[in-house]
């Protein structure tokens, strides 16, 4: 297959600090946008404006991260998708048009990492390629471990230890409660809670996120003065500590 590497290559110096990012999509108004933006930000951008090309150029650019597109010429994201994740876990975000919702994604089961819905907005784009950069690469070097007082909340062991004694606690409250706690004081919405801790693809409503927060407050309420699982009317929740 004829594959020219992008004309803008040879003005990028060879720098092994940068980060590779493969854009795959047909509409180059697009893929210039987000070019500009990831460019900005300090990335080396990679295009294809195909599916057949996107998978060789992923091949050869070995990018860190991969913007695919749905509809494709070709073939289309999904196939791309399915493609390269036969061999290679480098993390990909679809980049979806109205009406071509997560649930397909769901369905399909694809093994992205994080879908965007056009026409998107720049900032989000380039923190969602960071969120997603960040769980691939940081999973190992996040503390594991959190604690405060009269708790503890181990995610090697999977442990959630309360006033010295260990509890019970089921993956997803665990999951949940360290999130919230990642972050003291940040108020994080049902959805965001979803998102993040469920996962994009998972097929539920916000209410799931409530039934969980019950559950973890008929573990933690009382136990110290000195942090609670908040509700914010009307927003979400949050992990609050006091000095
Ligand atoms: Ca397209």
């Amino acid at each position: 297959m004829d594959i020219a590497p992008y004309e803008d290559e040879t003005h990028y110096k060879e720098n092994t600090m940068s980060k590779k990012a493969l854009i795959v999509e047909d509409e180059s108004n697009i893929v210039e946008l987000i070019r500009l933006h990831l460019e900005k930000d300090g990335f080396e951008v990679y295009s294809a404006d195909n599916g057949a090309r996107g998978i060789a150029e992923a091949e050869r650019v070995n990018p860190d991260i991969i913007l695919l597109d749905i509809m494709l010429p070709v073939l289309d994201g999904w196939q791309v998708l399915r493609e390269i994740r036969m061999t290679s876990k480098t993390p990909i975000i679809m980049l979806t048009a109205k009406g071509e919702t997560p649930d397909k994604i769901h369905g399909l089961e694809s093994g992205a990492d994080d879908y965007i819905t056009k026409p998107f907005d720049s900032r989000e784009l380039v923190a969602r390629v960071h969120a997603v950069l960040r769980r691939f690469e940081g999973g190992e070097e996040r503390a594991k471990r959190l604690e405060f007082d009269k708790l503890v909340i181990d995610m090697d062991s999977f442990e959630l230890m309360i006033d010295g004694k260990r509890v019970d606690a089921p993956p997803k409250e665990m999951e949940l409660i360290y999130h919230l706690a990642s972050s003291p004081n940040r108020v994080y919405t049902r959805n965001q809670l979803l998102d993040e801790v469920w996962g994009f693809d998972y097929f539920g409503d916000s209410r799931t996120v409530d039934v969980h927060i019950k559950r973890l407050r008929e573990k933690l309420e009382g136990v110290s003065d000195k942090w609670s699982l908040k509700t914010v009317w009307g927003v979400g929740y949050k992990f609050e500590t006091v000095e």
